[in-house]
This record gives C-alpha cells, structure tokens and sequence, in this order.
C-alpha cells in the first residue's frame, strides 16, 4: 500500500538532450572555503552521473545554509562547485544570477562536459517564500524537473513545490526514491516484531510520530531526556533533569494507550546522572529510575541498557531517533553507543533517522551496520508522522 506510485521514478523519464533542472541537497558544512564533510555531495552523484550518461543538459540547484542576503559570501555554493567538478570530470560553471535574463541560454548551450550549477537558492529572494515568480522564471529554462532533495522536500520552498507543478515531466531521483522506499516500507510492510527506539530531547517533537506509529509498532523503546517526562508521568523523581511539564499529561495518556493495546515499553531504569552538564562531569547511577533532587539525568544506565537488548532481540525492524543521553559530551554517550552497537549486531531491518542520532551512530563508527541512514532528519520524521510533504506532492502526477 504504497503512496508513491504516482510519483515518476528519474529513470522513467526521457532525458536525452533535454534540459533537465535537478534540485538537490548539497548544504554541506563549510569551513573557510573548506568542505569539511561531502556525504551529501557524494549522495547526490549516482542522479547526477545518470543524467549525464543520458546526455541531458544538467542543471543542478541547492540551498545552502541560511543566509540573510547574497552577500554573504560564505553560503556561496562556490567550493561546492570546485568539488562536483573535480568528482564528475567535467566543468561545474557557477550561475549567480537566478533572476537573470541569460538562464534560459545558459541551461540550452551547455556541452557535453559542462554541468551548470546554480548558486544558492536561498540568495533568491523568493525561494524560502514559495515564490510563484521565481518559480516562472525558472520553469520556461527546462524541459524536466528531478528533485533528489530528500532532506529539503518537507519544505514548501520555490525550488521544491511551486517549480516542479509548472513542468509536466518531473520526478524523483535515486536518493529520494531510496529513503520514501525505506519510510514506506517502515509504515505499510515493516516485518513484525517491530521496534522503535526514540529519544532526543523533546516530547513534543516525537509525540506525533509516536502516534503515527502506535498501530504498526510492538515495542517502544523511549530514552534521552524526553523519557523523563514519561518518569515525571508517573510521580517518579526526576531531579533537575530537562523535563517538559506541560506535557506530563499527554505523556499520560500515551502511557494509557501503550498498556491497553499492550504494546512493550521500555522506560529507563537507572541513569546516569551528574550536578551539571560538562565533560567529565563528576557522575553517578541511580540504582532506581528515581533521581535524586539537584542531580539531572544525562544518560541511561546500565540496567537500562540490559533492558533494551532484551526488548530488541526478537526484533525484525527496528526505527531508531533520538539519542539515549547528553552523547556529545563524555563520558554521557555510553548508553547512545550501547544503543547503536545493539543495533549492529542485530539481524532485524535497522533505519537510523535524525540529525543528531546519525552522527552518534557514525561516532560510534557503526554507520555501516544499519540497512538504512536517512539523511533528512526533518523530513523523515515529517514522514513517519504522516504528514503530506510539499515536495513529494509536487512531484505527483496523477491529477
Ligand atoms: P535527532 O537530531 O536525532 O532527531 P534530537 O535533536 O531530538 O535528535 O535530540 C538530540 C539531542 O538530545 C542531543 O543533542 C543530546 O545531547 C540531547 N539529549 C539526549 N538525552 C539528553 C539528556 N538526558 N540530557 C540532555 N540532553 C540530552
Ligand atoms: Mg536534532
């Protein structure tokens, strides 16, 4: 029961000679004119190479950062322009002016070895506003539309909903059509027992995946500092640890929800918990969920950690977001990375999604481990929640 059959996939689409205007998402960090991480570059080559072995005239578009204006110069796609050239062996000409006259003649001439990527959407004043203007212009300069943007397509941005409903011939390339894949299969075909592990700091950030998922999912695992919420639901002491109050109530009626539809859940236990947040902190376990008053929880403890192997050993899938404590600061990551070794030696279907829970799981060095990492953070969770995403609806083609 996929939602995805109305969306054109970039290989059932005629590309040849075509002008074909490809949005991506190459907002890599920049540090003084360096790249200093390229996996969304290197995410992005297999849709680009495809274009390029079917002779397409190739114009690539991303955003980068949130600039204020086009001056500043450092969210400039400029280095990313260099590194594209250097990995695709041809030129990479960099076209400032997105409102400009010359696009259309620029995107029409283009040779066989030359890409034209143009410079940050976001220096366009219409991009973050949906802009149908931009969006006209650009569209008279092309004949397709590919988004592989998986991480911008929650956003209603020019770029990635008003464009792509003016051009008749658009779809997804191979980055988006790998995650919607993985998401889909998370929501309708997930192999059961199907775990969830969800954590992070805010209740009020998951509680609409919780939802979307309470039908499909067996076992919640709920850690990081929303599960003192879930603690606090239940009178237990929680110390000076990050608590949301205003939404002890909802956690109480989820916990209600688990216990009639007998979900398993797994709380925390014991914690690891400090006076204050800093590295090396000095630090204790509680030998009980209870933490005691002026200490905050900044990690699950080990009992805890037991507790979560046990739940996840039977598991067929298991979704993973939101780290289980204060991982960037040592010696608080140990439950995130027990978490994350758990993940890799399970045979279960392993997706991680999030921001901050990808890079535990690649501090941990475990990245390779999982079925899946998803890149866009936002989007998959926007996913997962149900939400319709303004760049998947645009891409539709069925009416
Ligand atoms: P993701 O980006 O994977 O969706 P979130 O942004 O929801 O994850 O949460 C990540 C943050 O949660 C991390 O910065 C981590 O330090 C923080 N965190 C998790 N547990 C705790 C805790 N017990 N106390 C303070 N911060 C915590
Ligand atoms: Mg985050």
């Amino acid at each position: 029961m996929s939602d995805l059959r109305d969306i054109a996939f970039i290989e059932d689409l005629n590309l040849q000679g075509k002008r074909v205007f490809i949005r991506l998402d190459l907002n890599v960090p920049i540090k003084d004119g360096t790249i200093t991480n390229e996996t969304r570059i290197q995410g992005a080559l297999p849709t680009i190479r495809y274009a390029m072995d079917q002779k397409a005239k190739i114009t690539l578009a991303s955003h980068l950062g949130r600039p204020k204006s086009p001056e500043d110069k450092q969210f400039s796609l400029e280095p990313v322009a260099k590194r594209l050239s250097e990995l695709l062996g041809v030129e990479v000409l960099l076209f400032e002016d997105l409102m400009g006259d010359g696009l259309k003649g620029m995107a029409s001439n283009l040779s066989d070895d030359q890409i034209l990527l143009l410079e940050n959407t976001r220096f366009a004043k219409g991009e973050t506003k949906n802009s149908q203007e931009l969006a006209s212009h650009l569209a008279t300069a092309f004949d397709v539309y590919i988004n592989d943007a998986f991480g911008a397509i929650h956003r209603a941005h020019a770029t990635v909903d008003a464009l792509p409903r003016l051009i008749p011939q658009r779809g997804m390339g191979y980055l988006i059509q790998k995650e919607l894949k993985t998401l889909d299969k998370l929501l309708h075909q997930a192999d059961k027992p199907f775990a969830a592990i969800l954590g992070g700091i805010k209740v009020s950030d998951k509680i609409a995946v919780i939802e979307n998922l309470m039908e499909r999912v067996d076992t919640f695992v709920i850690g990081g500092a929303m599960a003192y919420t879930f603690l606090a639901a239940q009178d237990i002491a929680t110390g000076s640890s990050l608590i949301e109050r205003d939404k002890i109530n909802m956690a109480k009626e989820l916990l209600e929800r688990f216990r009639v539809r007998n979900k398993t859940l797994v709380l925390p236990k014991d914690h690891v918990v400090a006076k204050e947040l800093t590295k090396n902190a000095p630090n204790e376990t509680t030998p009980t969920a209870a933490i005691p008053e002026e200490w905050m929880g900044l990690d699950i403890g080990p009992k805890t950690t037991a507790a979560i192997n046990e739940a996840l050993g039977p598991a067929k899938t298991i979704f993973w977001n939101g780290p289980m404590g204060a991982f960037e600061t040592p010696p608080f990551e140990k439950g995130t990375f027990e978490v994350a070794k758990t993940l890799s030696q399970s045979s279960a279907f392993k997706v991680v999604g999030g921001g901050d829970s990808v890079t535990a799981v690649a501090n941990a060095g475990l990245t390779d481990s999982m079925d899946h990492i998803s890149t866009g953070g936002g989007a998959s969770l926007e996913y997962l929640e149900g939400k319709k995403l303004p760049g998947i609806e645009a891409l539709r083609t069925d009416g």
